[in-house]
């Protein structure tokens, strides 16, 4: 239609099939999903075994530029792209999306289930509850969390009798073994254990200033950037500064973004570290005996959702860690399942959160390391309101709206700003991999203004570039990029990592900072560099790095457009997420939970009580 409707609008006006009838059509048997209402399901981990001789199908990312805030369309292609391959092409494909917060849903951002013609539906279920994997998490999280500032306390207060306890039971009669194997003890006759074994199984003796664990929360609260816990008098003065992190930024959620299955979750929710011990330990949330606990809350939240798009092409829903402040991947369990499912000549599209400098990174030298899978082509999202924003335009879409430059043709601007573009091509060559330009088109871009950027990004080294029309009329006006896509998966594939994990972690920093965002160098801050030298000395020196940077700028600046040069990044602190494998520097002044905007999404939204129907979800 045009003008194309809102985005629940066009939702709404779609029935969706079925999800059986669609988990028959993927290839799914009847025991292998659990369906959660009419429109999703989850996927049982058993396909992995059924399908294991089965080669993977094609695999496809989608990154994209330094983008506005309000996003410039990467999960809006990744669907188009999708719909293309399966309904114009005739190509087994699948989409493989993150689940969104609520921090953006009803922040500033919106949701992120696509949007126009090509989305995922029910586009309300994408981007609220889902099924509930972000509750489980949050909860999982907060688990340690209680688990943690509660054995603090117990061991300040009553330590000596719970020793004195475990003393009269080791002498008394056998230990109950499996409490104690849990905690790593497997010595269970009476006797076994000496008084400075037991002290040290009762006493982790945690640190509360090396307390690295925080409490989550999926909504932008920016007055829990810095909070005090414990202050009723029933803590007995064990009070301390804390903060919540947003939902998206915990570890439990990269876990569940990196693993292979519930055994190998279980094992990295043993070793989270959460601190250190006063004498430098690292504490794990194996010591606090939690693991066990978490693997049950994550049980159903390890298995991916199975939805639709517009034109009943399959998608998972799976994980949903932001890319500035966490790793920014869907699942590597959503990805293997659908490069089965697909087949030798299917395809699989898979989005990594905001700018290549942030997502696609992550995606190659943490995602593809812990998958072992490697992308047969990246798909780089452009839109002309970027590129002059880049170009010297102004910085928010809203003010371009209203100023006289950004919605009528201005070709300088865009050829300025196409250095951001070219400069995401050639870190997406960094790691060998074919690029093929998207550029999304929007109704006020000109046909000049399209044919310059698709000439520029195929100067700068792009397979191809080519101009998307997939939000105002689904998969057919994506036909162009799907057969550049598939022509781009046949060439050759010299894939590479950016950096040996063998390297020192400020090498591996350096190396990210000055290779993939321009910097001259790095600034470690004091603190920060005392932290790298205890994970050094705890045996963490071999990790990747999962930077915490804006996306808004390809340095640490969000205001800093096109391709800054000549800065220092500056490392602020620097944390370790042990469980899910990565160093987790933060950037010059990132915050790991995000604040509202003056106008947040939410005024817009309302519920009518009599149809149930939901308003101003976009
Ligand atoms: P990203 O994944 O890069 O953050 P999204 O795909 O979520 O971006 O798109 C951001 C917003 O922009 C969505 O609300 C989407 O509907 C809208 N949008 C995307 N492409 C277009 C387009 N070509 N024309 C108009 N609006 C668009």
């Amino acid at each position: 239609l045009s003008p194309v409707p809102s985005d629940i609008e066009i939702s709404r006006s779609q029935s969706p099939k079925a999800i059986e009838l669609l988990a028959r059509e993927v290839g799914l048997l009847p025991d292998e999903i659990e369906a959660h209402g009419k429109t999703k399901a989850k996927v049982r981990l058993s396909l992995l075994d059924r399908l294991k001789e089965q080669p993977d199908g094609k695999y496809v990312l989608v990154a994209g530029i330094t983008p506005t805030p309000l996003g410039e369309g990467k999960s809006t292609v990744t669907v188009g792209l999708a719909q293309a391959l399966t309904a114009h092409l005739k190509l087994n494909s699948f989409a493989c999306l993150r689940q969104p917060s609520q921090g953006p849903t009803f922040g500033v951002k919106g949701g992120a289930a696509g949007g126009g013609y090509a989305q995922v539906i029910p586009m309300e279920e994408f981007n609220l509850h889902l099924t509930g994997d972000i509750h489980a998490i949050t909860a999982a999280n907060n688990l340690v969390a209680a688990a943690i500032d509660a054995r603090v306390l117990h061991e300040a207060t009553q330590s000596d009798k719970v020793c004195a306890r475990f003393e009269r039971l080791c002498s008394s009669r056998r230990l109950p073994p499996s409490p104690l194997q849990k905690l790593g003890i497997d010595k269970t006759e009476p006797g076994a254990l000496t008084p400075e074994e037991i002290r040290s199984f009762v006493r982790l003796d945690i640190d509360p200033s090396g307390i690295t664990w925080q409490r989550v929360v999926d909504t932008n609260d920016r007055f829990l950037r810095k909070i005090t816990i414990g202050q009723a008098s029933t803590e007995k003065g064990q009070a301390r500064q804390a903060q919540f992190d947003i939902a998206v930024a915990s570890e439990v959620m990269a876990i569940l973004a990196l693993t292979d299955g519930l055994r190998d979750m279980k094992e990295r929710f043993s070793r989270m570290v959460v601190g250190s011990s006063r004498t430098g330990r690292p504490v794990t949330a194996q010591d606090l005996g939690v693991s066990g606990a978490l693997a049950i809350l994550m049980k159903d939240a390890i298995k991916p959702t199975l939805m639709q798009t517009l034109e009943g092409t399959p998608v998972f829903v799976h994980a949903g860690p932001f890319a500035n402040i966490a790793h920014g991947n869907s699942s590597v369990l959503a990805d293997k399942l659908a490069l089965k499912l697909v087949g030798e000549e299917g395809f699989v599209v898979t989005e990594a959160g905001f700018g290549a400098d942030i997502g696609m990174e992550k995606f190659f030298n943490i995602k593809c390391r812990t998958s072992g899978l490697r992308p047969n082509v990246v798909v780089l999202v452009a839109t002309v309101r970027a590129l002059k924003m880049h170009g010297g335009g102004p910085k928010n879409p809203l003010e371009a709206f209203f100023s006289r430059c950004s919605p009528w043709q201005n070709l300088q601007l865009v050829a300025d700003g196409c250095s951001n573009l070219r400069k995401q091509i050639e870190i997406a060559q960094l790691f060998g991999v074919p690029v093929v330009v998207a550029v999304n088109v929007f109704r006020t871009d000109t046909e000049a203004e399209i044919d310059l950027v698709c000439r520029i990004a195929r100067d700068s080294g792009a397979s191809d570039a080519v101009a998307c029309y997939h939000w105002s009329r689904g998969g057919r006006g994506c036909v162009e990029l799907a057969r550049a896509v598939r022509k781009a998966a046949q060439q050759p594939n010299h894939f590479r990592f950016l950096y040996d994990l063998q390297m020192p972690i400020v090498e591996k920093i350096r190396t990210i900072a000055q290779k993939v965002y321009g910097a001259d160098d790095v600034e470690v801050s004091q603190e920060a560099q005392a932290k790298i030298d205890n994970y050094n000395e705890q045996g963490f020196g071999n990790l990747p790095i999962c930077m915490a940077k804006t996306h808004l700028s390809l340095s640490h600046l969000p205001d800093w457009k096109g391709v800054p040069t000549g800065f220092l990044l500056p490392i602020r602190d620097v944390r370790a997420s042990i469980g899910a494998g990565f160093i987790y520097p933060l950037v010059g002044t990132m915050s790991t939970m995000p604040g509202l905007p003056t106008r947040p999404c939410f005024y817009d939204m309302d519920l009518d009580p009599d149809t149930e129907q939901i308003a101003g979800l976009f």
